[in-house]
């Protein structure tokens, strides 16, 4: 894999990546982005952080396709995050970032506050304004692992990072505001609470492998060498699926070179199914938990889809139970939500 890194004229860092060397000239850029000042305050019931970034209201949205701030820059045309006329994957970091390396010192207010310190970046898989993970050829995926790999690497080098989480939100219905195929990746000063508690679970018990061990192929959704996608006998959402090696790895920072290759082509065959479920893109938040710092010795590696849909052109809401008492209420089966994801025809 080859890396170019720039700096943009604002300051922020641009990465290009692919399997041939990117020499190509920047072209013009536009305007700079605004100054971000995110801080922390602590919620004493729930104890946990809540981030305040203010500066993030003013963003993109929904913005018509011809300006599309995550497509190449064409000569003479409008500036785009990316000013240059054609890359492979490019990586920047966010133009409204929920945290920021150089955080101000926080507010002093009646609750314990904290700078909001962390790196935020978006990850463009492709030139090609339309495509998803499951459309993109899967020499472009595996390039995506190897991506997350270099980014987990470097961001997990940070002394104020201590959690690196890449993710993707799909969909209107999850609230997306460009329809370029991209994800992002949020980086914190702290560990927050769901890898906290995986952690937590992990240390106590190998929980993947058992799982795998006891449930055989009920919930299998699909296969490749090494790897799963499932959906979980305990999912909170009704096409919830779940893509992991059966054995345990920390991150894919430990993936050997076929295990990228089965990786990527189970991510991709995991989607094609999704948007084969209602015939239409399928939306979701993908979200890659890999180990916290410190945890690499027991955590186990895996992604997690969330999806809204529960039935075409029917969403499942958060409401009463799932927002004031933590509960979710499902009405599917994942064994069988499980074998009607399984049946799709690919
Ligand atoms: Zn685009």
């Amino acid at each position: 894999m080859h890396r170019r890194v720039f700096h943009k004229a604002d300051g922020r860092k641009l990465y290009l990546f692919g399997t041939k060397p990117h020499t190509l000239s920047p072209l013009p850029e536009g305007e700079g982005a605004p100054e971000a000042k995110p801080h922390l305050r602590w919620h004493p019931l729930r104890e946990e952080w809540i981030v305040y970034a203010a500066h993030r209201q003013e963003r993109a949205f929904l913005p018509p396709p011809e300006f599309c701030p995550l497509c190449p820059t064409r000569p003479g045309g409008f500036p785009t995050e990316i000013p240059f006329a054609d890359f492979e994957i490019a990586v920047f970091e966010n133009r409204f970032p929920s945290l920021h390396p150089r955080a101000p010192v926080p507010p002093e207010l009646c609750v314990p506050t904290a700078r909001g310190q962390g790196i935020c970046e978006v990850v463009v898989y492709t030139p090609e304004h339309i495509g998803s993970l499951g459309s993109l050829p899967q020499e472009r995926r595996e390039l995506l692992v190897r991506v997350w790999i270099d980014r987990y690497r470097e961001l997990y080098a940070h002394d104020f990072i201590k959690y690196v989480m890449p993710f993707e939100n799909r969909g209107e219905e999850v609230g997306v505001t460009l329809h370029h195929p991209h994800g992002q990746i949020y980086t914190y000063p702290f560990v927050p609470p769901i890898p906290e508690k995986e952690a937590v679970a992990f240390r106590e018990r190998p929980v993947l492998e058992e799982l795998f061990a006891r449930c055989g192929d009920a919930y299998t959704v699909c296969e490749e060498e090494g790897f799963v996608a499932f959906v979980p006998p305990f999912a909170r959402y009704p096409y919830e699926v779940w893509v992991a090696p059966r054995r345990r790895v920390p991150g894919p920072w430990e993936f050997t070179e076929l295990e990228i290759k089965a990786f990527a082509r189970l991510l991709g065959e995991a989607v094609a199914r999704y948007d084969r479920l209602f015939d239409r893109p399928f939306p979701y938040v993908m979200v890659l938990h890999a180990a916290p710092k410190g945890e690499e010795g027991t955590f186990h590696f895996h992604v997690e889809f969330y999806p809204p849909m529960r039935a075409p052109g029917k969403l499942k809401f958060l409401a009463g139970t799932e927002l004031g008492a933590g509960t979710m209420v499902m009405d599917a089966l994942p064994e069988v939500t499980a074998a009607r994801l399984r049946e799709v025809k690919l």
